[in-house]
């Protein structure tokens, strides 16, 4: 059974308290950033999830998604949005729209957010999420991510959410002199490292490890149906 949206939208002002304990949660664990902390309260993450974990949408953890990728878990949603550093002239490009949630977050802080999905299923998905949230300030596209978007670049921020085993050099390129990148890098399913990596105006590059993450891997070219696990 599929939820219809209106249903879901009830169920939305059910999980205001749910929402509201999780923004606690948060704050205990160093998000301070007031505007992070907004941003997140006024996103219902039981829209991004499938139906059947809407009763854990306020839990801090990663969830399943279709074609076998997860909604990342909100304390690092947020870390990584904290890092980013955002403010309301940014242009942001995120690296693996899944759910949509994380891009959801990002419009709230940014003029403008660009997100790249190798899941045409999830694409879709996502788009109408924020047509319906009324995210009008997102573009998307489906295709391989790793290559940036050359044609909007350069970006003031780019966010990766799939664990790369390098930092794609294509990303550092498309980034303004001052911008911050933060990518997962590592190993599928092993140690992998959050970095934000700040290009300076020299061109010199500066990375601070924001801690041990576990993402799904970042992968080249687009999902040609064959990679089954939905
Ligand atoms: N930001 C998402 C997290 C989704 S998990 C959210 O808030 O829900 C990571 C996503 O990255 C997956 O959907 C996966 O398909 C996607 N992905 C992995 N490699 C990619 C690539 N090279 N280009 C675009 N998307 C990619």
């Amino acid at each position: 059974m599929s939820l219809d949206q209106g249903t879901r939208a009830v169920i939305a002002m059910e999980r205001e308290q749910d929402r509201a304990q999780l923004i606690l949660t948060l704050r205990r664990n160093g998000i301070t950033d007031p505007a992070v902390l907004d941003a997140m309260e006024r996103t219902p993450r039981e829209m991004f999830v499938p139906d059947y974990f809407v009763p854990h949408a306020y839990e801090d953890s990663a969830l399943p998604i279709a074609c076998g990728q997860t909604i990342s878990q909100p304390l690092v949603v947020a870390m990584m949005t904290q890092a980013l550093d955002l403010n309301r002239r940014c242009k942001v490009l995120e690296i693996g729209t899944g759910s949509g949630y994380q891009a959801a977050v990002l419009a709230r802080l940014s003029r403008r957010v660009y997100t790249i999905e190798r899941h045409k299923p999830l694409l879709r998905e996502a788009e109408s999420l924020f047509r319906y949230l009324d995210l009008h300030n997102i573009a998307t596209r489906f295709g391989d991510g790793s290559q940036g978007w050359p044609e909007q670049a350069p970006f003031d921020r780019i966010i990766v959410t799939a664990a790369a085993r390098e930092v794609p050099e294509a990303l550092t390129a498309q980034l303004k002199p001052g911008g911050h990148l933060v990518v997962p890098v590592g190993p599928e399913g092993g140690d992998q490292e959050l970095w934000r990596l700040t290009v300076e105006e020299g061109g010199q590059v500066d990375r601070v490890s924001l801690g041990g993450v576990r993402f799904v891997p970042l992968r080249t070219g687009i999902d040609d149906g064959r990679e089954g696990s939905r």
